[in-house]
C-alpha cells in the first residue's frame, strides 16, 4: 500500500459506508484511510492477564476472566428488575449482571460456552458480580488482534450514543489494517532506526494499535514520538536556516568608539560571566552579515538592559541608529531615564516616544529620526506608527516581548531603510528581491521558559540565556500568610517602613471582572489608609483606570521616596525598578499566575537589603493555587518556576494560542517527553549539519518525507 492509496475516503472501507463516514468526520476529522491509521488510542486497558474467580478480590479494577455461563435467570420486579447470568469457571462462580437489555442479551449469548468476561467487579450479597460485562467468545478473542491490550481511542459522546463505540473504532482499524496488509512507508533512514534502535514505521503502527505487551507499546510509543519531534524540529531548524541565508543582514563588523569607552570608563559594574557570554552570542550575530533574530532570556533583575545597551552601542558605531521598544509607558520612561544616564558622557542623542509625548516633539523627533540626527529612539508601541521613520535603523529591542504579538514584531524589520552610504548593501539587498535590510532583532523576555520548550516554539529565533543574577543579590524571602493574619503582617509592615524601608502591595486586575478588581483594590485602600495615616505615612496609588500622567505622578512620588507605600493593580508587574523596595505584598494571590507572581517579586530584592514577598489569601485553596504557592514560597529560581507552570497549565496554555500552533502534537508530549525531544532535536541539527539540503542518498527518506510536509496541516499527514 503506498502513500496515495492511503488518501482513499474513509467511505470506502468495509463497514465503515457513508454515515459512519459523516460522522468520523465530523466529530474526529478523519477523512481518509490515513487519518484513521493515525488516529491514535488515548490509553489502553491491560488485558494481558487474565483472573481466576477464587482471585477476585473486593475492590478491584476492571479486568478479565475466562469462563461460561451456565444458567440465567430474571430477580427483582419494576425498576429493580435485573437479569443474571452465573459465570463459572474451574475456581468457581460469580454472577453477570444486566439491567438493561434482557431479551437481546438471553437471545445473544450461548450457555455453557467459554466467553472472557471484563469489567468492573463488585461484591454484593456473598457472591462477585460484574455488572454489564464486556462479553467475547474465547474463540474470537482469540483470534482478534485486540487480545492484549485493549486500546481507548479518542471519542466523542455523539459518536458513542450513535453507536461508534470504542469497540467499533477497534474494529474498523482491524479492517484497515487488513486491507492495507499493514505495510506502510518507512519515513525514517535507516542509520536513524539502527543507531536508536527504533522499531519500523509498520510495526510501530501495528503495535499502537494493537499491542501484545507494555513492552511492545513502549517501543511503538517511543519510535512514534520520535519521529513527530523529530520532523518538528527539522522543520524549524531548516526554517531558522533558511531565513540566514536568505535574509541578509548588516554586517556591523566594527566595534568603535561608543562600545569601547563604555565598556572601558563607563560601566558601573563588573559584567556577570552570563551577560559576558550572551554579549559575545550577540556580537557575533552583529559581525555575520545574516539578520539577527534572537531572544535574550534572564530571569528579573539579571541584567538583560545593558547587555542590549552594549548591542546599541555597537550599532551606532557602525553608524547606525537603534531602538528600544517596551510595553508600557512607565517602563519606557525608566529604560529611557536609565540609558540617559548611562550614556550621558558618551554624548548620544536619545530621545522617548509614548502615546503621551507631545505632538511638537513628536514632530521633532519624527524630523532627527529621518535625518539621522536623533540615534536612539526609546518607547512604547507609538514606535511602530507609519510616521515614525528611521534613516538607518540597524537593532530594534523589543523588551518583555510576550507582550507583543508576532505581527509587531515584524513591523519592526520593515523600518529598515538603507541609507546611501551604505550602497554595497542596498545592492545586496536588491538582488535578493527585498527593497531594504532589515535591522537586527534582539527580543528580551524575563518569563523565562524551559529550554525545551523554547527550542520548539521559539524554533525561528536564536535563543541566550543569562543564568546568572548579578553578585550581592540577597533573595527575596517569600512566605504565605492567610488574611486573618493581617494584622501581623501590617506590624511587620511597620517596622520595615520605620528602617526606611519601602513597600508594594499589589491587587489582582483580571480583565473580565475589572469593576469587582477595581472596588477591592479601593476597598483595600481604604483599609489600608485606616492603618497607614498621614501625615506620618504616605501612600501612592496607581490603577488602570488613571490617566498616564497621574500615574507616572504617583510613580514618580514613590520612585523618589516621598510616598512609603504603593497600592497598585499589577500595572508595576513589567520592569518597575525601585532598589529601596523592600517588601511585595500580593493580594489575593491565588488568583494570579506563577509567572506573574514571579515577575512581581522580581520589583523587590534589587537593593542591599534583604528583601520579603508575602502571599495573601483567604482559607480556601484550590490544589493548583497551592502549588502555586508552595512554588513561589520554596524557590527563586525562574526557570524552575517556569517548569512548574508548564505542567500546571500545559504548554498550549503557557505560550498563548498564536504560538500554540507548533504545540499540536498528536503522540509526543512537550513536558513528559523532553528527553526524546533533546534526543530529536539533536539529530535534526546533525543532519543538517552534514547535509543542509538533504541530498545525500542516506537523507533521501527524510527529504521526501519534508517535501510533502508542506501539502499538509498536520504533521501526522505527512509522515504516514
Ligand atoms: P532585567 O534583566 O530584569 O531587565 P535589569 O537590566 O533591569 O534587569 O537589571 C537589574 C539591575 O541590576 C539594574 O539595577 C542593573 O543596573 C543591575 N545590574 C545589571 N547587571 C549588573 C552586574 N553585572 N552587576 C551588578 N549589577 C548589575
Ligand atoms: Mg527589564
Amino acid at each position: 500500500m503506498n502513500i496515495t492509496n492511503l488518501q482513499t475516503p474513509i467511505n470506502y472501507l468495509k463497514g465503515v459506508g457513508p454515515n459512519r463516514a459523516d460522522l468520523l468526520r465530523k466529530e474526529l476529522g478523519i477523512h481518509t484511510y490515513q487519518d484513521l491509521i493515525n488516529l491514535f488510542p488515548n490509553r489502553y486497558l491491560d488485558r494481558t492477564t487474565y483472573y481466576k474467580i477464587n482471585q477476585l478480590q473486593q475492590n478491584s479494577s476492571e479486568l478479565q476472566i475466562i469462563g461460561s455461563i451456565t444458567a440465567f435467570k430474571e430477580v427483582g420486579t419494576h425498576r429493580g428488575k435485573r437479569l443474571v447470568a452465573t459465570f463459572q469457571d474451574a475456581t468457581g462462580t460469580m454472577d453477570l449482571v444486566w439491567f438493561r437489555g434482557h431479551k437481546w442479551i438471553r437471545e445473544q449469548l450461548k450457555l455453557n460456552t467459554p466467553y472472557v468476561a471484563f469489567g468492573r467487579v463488585n461484591w454484593f450479597n456473598g457472591t462477585f458480580n460484574m455488572p454489564h460485562p464486556e462479553l467475547e467468545l474465547l474463540e474470537d478473542h482469540e483470534k482478534s488482534l485486540r487480545s492484549a491490550m485493549q486500546p481507548i481511542y479518542p471519542s466523542t459522546e455523539k459518536l458513542s450514543t450513535k453507536g461508534i463505540t470504542n469497540k467499533v473504532i477497534n474494529k474498523i482499524m482491524q479492517t484497515l489494517f487488513m486491507e492495507t496488509k499493514g505495510k506502510f512507508v518507512e519515513t525514517l533512514p535507516e542509520f536513524l532506526l539502527s543507531e536508536l534502535k527504533l522499531i519500523p514505521k509498520s510495526d510501530a503502527l501495528f503495535n499502537i494499535h494493537f499491542p501484545k505487551s507494555q513492552n511492545e507499546l513502549s517501543k511503538a510509543q517511543y519510535r512514534l514520538k520520535f519521529e513527530e519531534l523529530f520532523y518538528i524540529q527539522l522543520q524549524l531548524i531548516l526554517k531558522n536556516l533558511m531565513h540566514k541565508s536568505k535574509i541578509k543582514g548588516l554586517s556591523f563588523n566594527h566595534v568603535g568608539h561608543y562600545f569601547n569607552t563604555f565598556y572601558n570608563k563607563h560601566l558601573p559594574f563588573e559584567l556577570t560571566r552570563a551577560q559576558k557570554r550572551v554579549l559575545k552570542e550577540i556580537r557575533s550575530d552583529l559581525g555575520s552579515r545574516a539578520q539577527m533574530n534572537r531572544l535574550l532570556q534572564g530571569d528579573v533583575g539579571s541584567g538583560k538592559t545593558v547587555v542590549a545597551l552594549m548591542a546599541m552601542l555597537i550599532a551606532l558605531d557602525n553608524g547606525f541608529q537603534a531602538c528600544m521598544m517596551a510595553p508600557t509607558e512607565i517602563l519606557s520612561i525608566q529604560h529611557y531615564t536609565n540609558l540617559v544616564s548611562y550614556c550621558n558622557t558618551l554624548n548620544i542623542r536619545i530621545k522617548l516616544l509614548t502615546g503621551s509625548t507631545p505632538a511638537s516633539e513628536r514632530k521633532d523627533i519624527q524630523e532627527t529620526l529621518e535625518n539621522g540626527d536623533l540615534q536612539v529612539l526609546i518607547g512604547t508601541h507609538a514606535l511602530l506608527e507609519e510616521k515614525v521613520k528611521f534613516k538607518n535603523l540597524g537593532l530594534a529591542v523589543i523588551d518583555e516581548q510576550h507582550r507583543f504579538g508576532v505581527a509587531q514584531r515584524s513591523k519592526l524589520w520593515k523600518k529598515g531603510p538603507v541609507s546611501p552610504s551604505h550602497a554595497t548593501q542596498r545592492e545586496e539587498a536588491k538582488q535578493a528581491g527585498s527593497p531594504s535590510i532589515p535591522p537586527h532583532i534582539l527580543v528580551m523576555s524575563a518569563t523565562p521558559i524551559p529550554r525545551t520548550l523554547a527550542m520548539s516554539v521559539y524554533g525561528d529565533l536564536d535563543i541566550s540565556i543569562i543564568d546568572e543574577l548579578p553578585p550581592g543579590r540577597k533573595p527575596v524571602k517569600t512566605v504565605h500568610r492567610y488574611d486573618k493574619n493581617r494584622l501581623k503582617v501590617f506590624r511587620f509592615i511597620k517596622d520595615e517602613i520605620a528602617k526606611g524601608r519601602q513597600i508594594y502591595i499589589v491587587y489582582p486586575l483580571i480583565q473580565e471582572s475589572e469593576a469587582l478588581d477595581y472596588k477591592d483594590l479601593m476597598d483595600g485602600y481604604e483599609s489600608i489608609a485606616r492603618d497607614f495615616p498621614p501625615p506620618e505615612y504616605q501612600i501612592s496609588i496607581v490603577h488602570g483606570k488613571m490617566k498616564p500622567a497621574d500615574k507616572d505622578y504617583e510613580m514618580q512620588r514613590f520612585t523618589k521616596g516621598e510616598t512609603q507605600i504603593m497600592v497598585s493593580t499589577t500595572v508595576i508587574e513589567v520592569g518597575v525598578n525601585v532598589p529601596n523596595a523592600t517588601v511585595m505584598v500580593i493580594e489575593s494571590a491565588e488568583r494570579f499566575g506563577l509567572s506573574q507572581l514571579h515577575q512581581l517579586r522580581g520589583r523587590v530584592g534589587r537593593g542591599a537589603d534583604q528583601s520579603y514577598c508575602i502571599l495573601m489569601t483567604g482559607h480556601k485553596l484550590s490544589n493548583d493555587s497551592r502549588t502555586r504557592l508552595q512554588t513561589m514560597v520554596s524557590t527563586n529560581d525562574g526557570f524552575e518556576i517556569a517548569e512548574v507552570d508548564l505542567k500546571l497549565r500545559g504548554p498550549g496554555d503557557l505560550m498563548g494560542t498564536q504560538q500554540s500552533g507548533v504545540l499540536n502534537l498528536r503522540i509526543a508530549d512537550i513536558v513528559k517527553d523532553r528527553d526524546i525531544l533533546q534526543t530529536a532535536r539533536y539529530y535534526a541539527k546533525k543532519v543538517l549539519r552534514d547535509d543542509p539540503s538533504l541530498s545525500k542518498s542516506d537523507h533521501a527518506v527524510i527529504l521526501s518525507t519534508y517535501r510533502s510536509m508542506g501539502k499538509y496541516k498536520n504533521i501526522w499527514n505527512y509522515i504516514s
